[in-house]
């Protein structure tokens, strides 16, 4: 994670695209790095290296995601339009509209980034989420762009370091995270820990090495015989698999839970891969019979998985020697979903997931960061209040994104939809439950508003809604309902008046207009 850059050539990439696409597919993209290398000709890296490098390591990262022909071939073009004579027309000419569509997406999000100003980067960010709203592929490449970025910080000065990682840490690291690229958002983790606290990560590595150098013997011990008693269950062709944990994700815990180095309890964690998911029970069953839980720490994220669709049982045991583990349990589906995140999306078909449901969830919860304090988002609770006095983002039931401002009630949303709908509204659901109409929205809710044909605006409405739209509308609907009932209460009263001075005839009305002989 941490090892110097290795260069890594067109050939490595077409070598990665061979598993997974088509000969002429693989012609398009070497033509796109063609492409690519003749329009940044001239230009270098501050590195010192061509430029051309940076777009063939951005499109092997999101190859290594298996991401489809159209995204690899904007991943090689991502830079051109901004940095040189390429235009959004020679991009439709030589490959095609998707591609162009992706590669301007990429474009206007670029000159957005490096800003240190708070309110700017609340709009950075929003700017993001309306990205990914058209064409998730933008924001996949703007993540391989980062994290080729940062692989590569240490040949720029230390001050643009500090701030690119502290920018990556705030909003790029969050959004990989909820997208489930769980790889993307550990290594950006990592390496701006590695920039922002270049002290505490090399104390904090430096005792991880030890301490697993040490707990070597022992851990490979552990393995055999997690897989032996698995062997000997009837559970042959389990894949276990161990894994360090990063130094991040041990400094994060540390510092949330206020724990020393020494009472991190799973430094070490294994993964075991089970064909279904009554095999993942009974393989919980078994490391619990091996080795003691430590209790508490049992997790189960199948039946709850988390909000960015991550699924697995996660328990800590008590090991030999005093050493604590961590095993986390799941079948390949769910592997193959935490692995590969929303990029699943791309290449599922073939393996039998259903991912639009997750990719709904995934698109949901991104959203949701902005309402998030959770503390590995830390970041928002400097930016949280600019972001929230700007906007939130909600779904229709159909899958819709609306834009309202922050603040905005579920009458907002409704006028929002169309003036009928607020003017018919009768009853709301946000996420299939009933609620009032003056509650406030958060992004990522999905609401629907009930109406019915005899319903009517309220003049309690006007305190509760926010938008211009909808307080011109209910007053439009309120003034309308209270002329033809004024205009009743007026003949009644005046008639009355009248006709107790005892020397009118009875009021008509003339053309809708009040007319009265005396
Ligand atoms: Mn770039």
């Amino acid at each position: 994670m941490t090892l110097p850059e290795k260069r890594i050539l067109i050939s490595d990439l077409c070598k990665v695209l061979n598993t997974y696409m088509s000969k002429d597919q693989i012609k398009g993209v070497y033509q796109a790095y063609i492409l690519a290398a003749t329009s940044h000709d001239g230009q270098y890296r501050k590195s010192g290296e061509a430029y051309v490098f940076h777009p063939i390591n951005v499109a092997m990262i999101l190859a290594e995601l298996k991401l489809d022909y159209h995204c690899i071939v904007a991943a090689l073009l991502h830079d051109c339009i901004e940095d040189t004579t390429l235009t959004r027309e020679d991009i439709i000419r030589d490959f095609d509209e998707e591609v162009a569509h992706i590669v301007d997406g990429v474009s206007k999000l670029t000159g957005l980034e490096f800003r240190s100003n708070i309110e700017q980067q609340a709009q950075n960010f929003r700017k993001l989420f309306l990205a990914m709203s058209t064409d998730m592929r933008v924001m996949m490449i703007k993540l391989a762009d980062r994290l080729h970025n940062m692989r590569t910080l240490q040949s720029i000065k230390h001050e643009k370091q500090q701030r690119i990682a502290k920018e990556t840490i705030e909003i790029h690291a969050p959004i990989a995270r909820r997208l489930g690229l769980n790889n993307i958002n550990k290594e950006l983790e990592e390496l701006c820990f590695k920039y922002i606290y270049p002290y505490r990560y090399q104390v904090l590595k430096h005792k991880i090495n030890k301490r697993y150098g040490n707990l070597k013997e022992i851990i490979e011990k552990i393995q055999d015989e997690i897989r032996s008693r698995l062997e000997q269950e009837g559970l042959s062709d389990i894949k276990t698999s161990g894994r360090r944990k990063t130094t991040s994700s041990i400094y994060k815990k540390m510092k949330n839970n206020h724990l020393k180095f020494s009472e991190i309890l799973d430094v070490y964690a294994f993964r075991v891969i089970v064909d279904n998911m009554p095999q993942c029970y009974q393989t919980l069953g078994i490391v619990h019979n091996l080795y003691k839980p430590v209790p508490g720490k049992f997790k189960d994220y199948i039946a709850l998985p988390k909000i960015n669709g991550y699924q697995s049982l996660h328990t800590v045991l008590f090991g030999p020697n005093k050493v604590y583990i961590e095993v986390q349990i799941r079948t390949k589906e769910m592997h193959f979903i935490s692995e590969y995140g929303i990029a699943a999306h791309w290449h599922y078909k073939s393996k039998n997931v259903n991912t639009s449901k997750l990719a709904g969830n995934w698109i949901a919860s991104l959203l949701d960061i902005q309402q998030n304090s959770d503390t590995s988002i830390e970041f928002l609770e400097g930016t949280k209040d600019d972001l929230s006095s700007s906007e939130v983002f909600v779904f229709t039931p159909e899958g819709e994104i609306i834009q309202l401002p922050y603040k905005s009630t579920v009458l907002d949303f409704a006028y929002a939809i169309h003036t009928n709908v607020g003017n018919r509204a009768l009853a709301a659901k946000v996420n299939q439950v009933n609620i009032k109409f003056n509650t406030e929205l958060k992004s990522g809710q999905t609401i629907e508003i009930i109406t019915n044909k005899n319903a009517r605006p309220l003049p309690s409405w006007l305190k509760i809604v926010t938008t211009t739209k909808a307080k011109t509308s209910i007053k439009n609907s309120l003034q309308e309902e209270s002329a033809s009932k004024l205009i009743r209460l007026g003949e009644y009263l005046l008639t009355n008046a009248l006709d107790y001075q005892g020397y009118v005839e009875p009021i008509s009305e003339k053309n809708g207009k009040l007319a009265c002989k005396i």
